[in-house]
């Protein structure tokens, strides 16, 4: 159910290596409580959208050079990323990035340490994690580098779950995927927002998942934001179809 305003990017430009415009001239509003879906070809600037609302842009020697982010009505366009966290946005990478190595319950752990919980409270969101990812409790003590793609998304969202988030960005979940295990997932995603009212900001190419779960869609080439709508109107319309779906 969608209500108040929980993110505003205003106009955002971003500038990898003081040379490379990615984004120039992205808006979009995440009303609180709703699934926004960010969906483009491959390039188009999704991510780059995504890690200047996470704060991560600077991670990668990029700025946001004009424009503006407001998150809960306060302006967090500088805000560091670990400090978001702490407010409520979790970003969960494309390419899923889970710690091979370390086991699917260490993996979920360490997204609590991220948001310093006691101990208490981590083991309570970590049975949380698991009532919605049943499959990760059955495969709690196997090496996440041993568990199945799909698996390892689940992974990658139920660690960001650990935070506790308000806004969860989403990098293209369903990257190399079987339909069947992104439907599973798109599934949990939306009785997430449902049941808990997390709210979420979706980047993908699967234009007909993404659009429905989603309430609201904004359509991105070469950095701007060209189309935007309700899922419905974007489903509808023809130029979303001519342009994105016939392609597929
Ligand atoms: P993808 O699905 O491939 O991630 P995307 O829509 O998310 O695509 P971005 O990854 O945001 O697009 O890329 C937007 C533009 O910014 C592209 O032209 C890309 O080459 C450039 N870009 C992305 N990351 C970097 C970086 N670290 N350094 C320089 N340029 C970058």
């Amino acid at each position: 159910v969608a209500g108040e305003e929980l993110l505003r990017v205003d106009d955002i430009e971003v500038i990898y290596d003081g040379a490379i415009l990615a984004v120039s001239g992205v808006s979009l509003v995440v009303p609180e409580g709703a699934i926004v879906a960010l969906l483009g070809a491959n390039g188009a600037g999704k991510s780059t959208t995504l890690k200047a609302i996470s704060g991560l842009v600077r991670a990668e020697r990029a700025e946001i050079s004009r424009g503006g982010i407001r998150f809960q009505g306060r302006d967090s366009t500088r805000t560091a990323p670990n400090r978001l966290v702490r407010e409520g946005i979790v970003h969960v990478l494309e390419g899923r990035h889970v710690f091979s190595h370390l086991t699917v319950e260490d993996n979920l752990r360490s997204g609590g340490f991220v948001r310093g919980l006691s101990r208490a409270q981590l083991e309570q969101n970590l049975e949380r994690v698991y009532a919605w990812f049943p499959r990760l409790e059955t495969k709690r003590k196997t090496q996440a580098g041993l568990t199945s793609g799909g698996e390892q998304q689940m992974v990658a969202i139920g660690r960001a779950l650990m935070t506790q988030p308000t806004l969860v960005l989403l990098d293209e979940p369903s990257m190399g995927l079987a339909p069947l295990i992104v439907q599973e997932i798109f599934e949990i995603v939306a009785r997430l927002n449902a049941e808990e009212g997390v709210s979420f900001l979706i980047a993908e190419q699967n234009i007909p998942v993404a659009l429905k779960h989603a309430s609201h869609g904004y359509v991105l080439d070469t950095g701007k934001v060209v189309l935007q709508g309700s899922a419905s109107e974007l489903l509808e319309g023809s130029h979303l179809q001519d342009v994105y779906l016939g392609r597929r």
